[in-house]
């Protein structure tokens, strides 16, 4: 894949604005209280979907890494997670008869820290959830590793209880810019656990790499991504750090004058993606990178690539339940949250053995327009017959106030409007939710643009 199609730098400095990253349609802050429990079982109801995805959120971590926006809960005691377990079992199963009818064809945790977990933490939440759902014998199970306080033989213990995919943070290798994050990780360790990985039989492996940390430099994240090419992974999430300490106070940790500027943060994002390109890896969406032969590859390749709230995904066909502090769920034409406090969560689950504190209920306006947004953000392309054809429209009149809005990136030669399609530039790949926001109908409803991250 050539990385220069990807570029052109007047064009990328002049739609850098503030934009959502499109997990969902609409996004979270539409998200409102008076989306009940018994609208989520409606929801269950009328989806056409009977197939599952199982997101878990383990909150815990060892330590604080201070460019973090996740929602954690920064502990030693290793205890605490006995505790949530019990909650999270309760939760389990009070949900998973909501589902007797579905299939699980995948199965993710995420966090903060799933692999905080002791082994036998580890084996126990496995057996409830493969006790109260019905997984499918091909289940893609993935989890998200943080490699400092693991042993090797995690990798045996996931792999002998159904993991086949792992995900591992590694960020940065250079020692000043992971002491400036506290986020000081062993390489070497890195290394030899997904070459150890691999033996047991993962095969597939993704690793993150963020860009924009504090004391990055050409040199440093070229060295980085050099050794991500020789951890032969089958995945690289390439993040753009962003730096928004009025919302996360961890990040005020990290010093302006520490940071790249805005030139030199775009200068390594190319550099990531020139190389990451040159080592033969596909570029996925807008920050994902995998093999040609990776069937994330092959989904973008085919238009069947689908987004969902872990990023993009093949299983376009799956509900998605979310489970634990904090988690998102997306079930037929609705999506709803767990509430994000730990506390709260445990008094929930006590009380109403569910914690959900909000969600919406998509009208038909939210899902017409979330599948040109899907469309736009997985297959660079939309097909407006297809849209008509299948909510009964006329796109060029339904769309008759948006797409005058495209009209600035048709001049800058960044997507092309026909009569019968809409088709984004290789150029305009990275800008690509600059062009969904046109779709947006609550952007337009003066949304506070500053509560997303940059594009770049
Ligand atoms: S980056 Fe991961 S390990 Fe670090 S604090 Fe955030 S959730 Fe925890």
């Amino acid at each position: 894949m050539q990385a220069a199609q990807f570029f052109d730098s007047t064009l990328l400095k002049k739609y850098n604005t503030n934009g959502p990253r499109y997990t969902s349609y609409p996004t979270a802050l539409e998200f409102h209280e008076q989306f009940s429990h018994e609208n989520l079982v409606q929801a269950i109801v009328a989806s056409p979907n009977r197939e599952l995805s199982l997101y878990v959120h383990i909150p815990f971590c060892h330590s604080l890494c201070y460019y973090c926006a996740c929602n954690k809960v920064v502990t030693r005691h290793r205890d605490k997670a006995d505790i949530y377990l019990e909650f999270l079992a309760q939760e389990i199963a009070s949900r998973a008869p909501l589902f007797k009818d579905y299939t699980v064809k995948q199965l993710h945790w995420g966090g903060g820290t799933p692999s905080f977990l002791r082994h036998e933490q580890i084996s126990q939440l496995v057996a409830e959830l493969k006790a109260q759902f019905t997984f499918a014998a091909q289940v893609e199970m993935s989890i998200e590793i943080d490699p400092r306080e693991i042993e090797m033989n995690l990798a045996d213990h996931l792999y002998s209880l159904g993991f086949n995919r792992l995900s591992i943070g590694v960020q940065d290798i250079d020692e000043k810019v992971q002491q400036s994050i506290n986020r000081v990780q062993s390489t070497e360790f890195i290394e030899k656990f997904i070459a150890h990985a691999k033996q047991v039989g993962f095969k597939a492996i993704n690793i993150d790499l963020i860009y924009g940390l504090p004391h990055q430099t050409i040199e440093t994240f070229t060295r980085t991504l050099n050794k991500a090419h020789e951890m032969d992974v089958d995945r690289i999430s390439l993040f753009s750090y962003a730096h928004i300490p009025s919302r996360f106070a961890a990040q005020r940790k990290l010093k302006d004058e520490w940071l790249p500027s805005a030139d030199e943060k775009f200068s390594l994002m190319k550099l990531a993606i020139e190389k990451l390109c040159n080592f033969g890896y596909d570029f996925i969406g807008m920050d994902h990178f995998a093999k040609p032969e990776d069937e994330l590859s092959i989904a973008q390749k085919s238009g069947d690539l689908h987004r969902n709230f872990q990023g993009y995904t093949t299983k376009g066909s799956c509900d998605l339940l979310g489970l634990g502090v904090s988690s998102i769920s997306a079930i037929g034409h609705s999506f709803s949250q767990n509430t994000k406090v730990l506390q709260n969560y445990y008094q929930a689950i006590e009380t109403q053995v569910h914690a959900q504190v909000k969600g919406v209920s998509l009208s038909q306006d939210d899902i017409i327009r979330g599948e040109v947004i899907r469309e736009l953000m997985c297959n660079l392309y939309v097909d407006k017959n297809k849209i008509s054809q299948k909510f009964a429209i006329n796109f060029d009149e339904y769309f008759a106030e948006d797409l005058p809005l495209l009209q600035t990136f048709i001049n800058d030669g960044l997507i092309m409007v026909t009569i019968n399609e809409i088709r984004v530039e290789q150029k305009a790949r990275l800008l690509i939710r600059n062009i969904c926001m046109s779709f947006d109908a609550y952007m337009k409803q003066n949304l506070n643009q500053q509560r997303f991250s940059q594009v770049i």
